[in-house]
């Protein structure tokens, strides 16, 4: 059977209700397809054994509507803990640790039917935005293996991209599900804060992280986005608001919907490429009965320095507990605790993590606090007023994910700056933990993926899916990617 690996999840998902095939069979083209191109792609940092399938083999399938995702397997971001299994983070410090629990998001993709080939490579704690800072190496993007997949879940989206894997979950602080989806050229969403359980994830920051999809169409997008959102007890941030029917949503069509696109925020720093698919969507969508307004976000522009500031400051006071006690790799023969500890950290944290904790530890110190940490709050709760007013006015916000494509391997490293501007137009959703979502539009002159993004209000999942699914059927996204990629299979 040719290249099963190559159907969604929801082709997949039926092929096997049918009886086409076996997950068995899905299982083993897709493994024969992480064989074959992974070695090069580098996007897992762990591969699971192979499943065996004593039940699923023989049993048949469950009834429609039961277990949505029976006999398709998908991928974890190195951060998502499952039981007596590697969860490096991309760390060397983790590289012995075993997570002693599976996350919530695990437990519930295993009731759905799902199953995991592995864990995907990410930045060291989810610290980047090209996938280079991880222990493992740099994962290269499958549309051109001399640039970067995006960051920090760049394992993930160049597996979902690569058809190494049918969906993928990553973690989004600041764009780490995106801006990767955006690299790859596929769909990723980043949940309201608090609508997907982080039970079971490494943490970074903790009042920005969620956990996401990242998939190859807006139909699995939603399919797997229901399958992992919803309450959960043992994440106290959890929300207790029902999910409504995110696949039905994404089906619907656009028409009578309001779109406000923050201008001014696209003067300046942006691809001219980028600028006209962006435009050319718009336009699109205007089409399907969508209508565009203009909206001002006045405080956006700091987004970046808050980020950094209440991202690092969260940081440094969360990695506090990779200590050389109780979790992953210790350093030997030392004098006393406190050389222990700093021979731990040393040896075992890259250099953006340790230019982290310096940073997040000097924004927190006494004398810095007020000028820093508390100034960051404070511009935190503008951006959520100038959303609050904005989204009076439409039902979601059109952006474009990145400023630029798929960037060259090495290109930023040297200028951690230039690869923080990489968030400039995700960090905001992360900020003000609106739920966003990436939805790849088209090509740009050297044939990379661009993609736009769409913010909405709290809990506005469904009204993005419908908007992306809109964008995705007027674009034509997937024949463009078949176009190009013939010549690349
Ligand atoms: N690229 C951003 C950073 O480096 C976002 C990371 C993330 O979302 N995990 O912090």
């Amino acid at each position: 059977m040719p290249e099963l690996c190559r159907l969604t999840v929801r082709e997949a998902a039926g092929a096997l209700r049918a009886g086409q095939f076996t997950p068995a069979e899905l299982d083993r083209d897709v493994r024969a397809a992480i064989a074959a191109r992974d070695g090069t792609l580098r996007c897992y940092a762990w591969l699971a054994a192979p499943q065996e399938f004593p039940a699923t083999a023989t049993a048949p399938p469950p009834p429609a509507g039961e277990r949505p995702l029976w006999g398709v397997p998908g991928a974890l971001k190195a951060n998502m803990a499952t039981r007596g299994e590697p969860t490096d983070c991309g760390s060397r410090l983790l590289a012995p640790w075993r997570a002693p629990y599976d996350a919530t998001v695990a437990e519930r993709l295993r009731a759905a039917g799902s199953h995991f080939l592995g864990k995907t490579n990410m930045d060291e704690f989810a610290m980047g935005s090209s996938t280079e800072h991880s222990a493992h190496g740099p994962t290269r993007n499958p549309w051109d293996p001399e640039r970067i997949p995006g960051g920090s879940s760049g394992g993930a989206a160049a597996a979902v991209a690569a058809d190494l894997a049918f969906y993928a979950l990553g973690s989004d602080t600041g764009g780490s599900i995106r801006q990767p989806a955006h690299c790859c050229g596929v769909v990723g969403l980043k949940p309201t804060y608090g609508r997907v359980s982080r039970y079971g994830l490494v943490a970074l920051a903790s009042s920005l992280d969620q956990i996401g999809p990242l998939t190859k169409d807006v139909a699995d997008c939603a399919l797997v986005y229901a399958a992992i959102a919803g309450h959960d007890p043992r994440d106290s941030t959890s929300l207790a608001a029902p999910v409504g029917d995110p696949v039905a949503a994404a089906a619907r069509p656009a028409r009578g919907l309001r779109v406000g696109v923050p201008w001014t925020l696209l003067a300046e720093g942006v691809d001219p490429d980028v600028t006209a698919d962006f435009e050319a969507t718009l336009a699109d969508l205007r089409a399907a009965g969508v209508t565009v307004v203009g909206v001002d976000l006045p405080t956006l522009p700091y987004a970046i320095a808050t980020y950094y500031i209440i991202c690092t400051a969260e940081a440094s006071s969360n990695l506090a507990r990779y200590d050389g006690v109780r979790y992953g790799r210790r350093a030997g023969a030392a004098a006393d605790l406190a050389a222990m500890v700093a021979a731990t950290r040393t040896d075992g944290l890259g250099a953006e993590v340790k230019l982290r904790i310096l940073l997040g530890t000097f924004v927190l110190s006494a004398g810095y606090h007020d000028a820093y940490y508390r100034r960051a709050l404070a511009a935190r709760e503008l951006m959520r007023d100038d959303f609050r007013r904005v989204f009076a006015a439409c039902d979601a916000v059109a952006l474009p994910t990145a400023p630029t494509a798929a960037f060259r391997l090495g290109e930023k490293l040297a200028d951690p700056l230039q690869m923080y501007l990489s968030d400039v137009f995700t960090a905001p959703a992360n900020l003000t933990g609106l739920p966003a979502l990436s939805v790849p539009t088209g090509l740009d002159r050297a044939g990379l993926p661009l993609s736009l993004q769409l913010i909405g209000p709290p809990l506005g999942e469904e009204t993005l899916l419908t908007l992306a699914g809109e964008t995705e059927r007027a674009r034509g996204f997937r024949a463009r990617k078949e176009a190009a990629w013939i010549s690349k299979r």
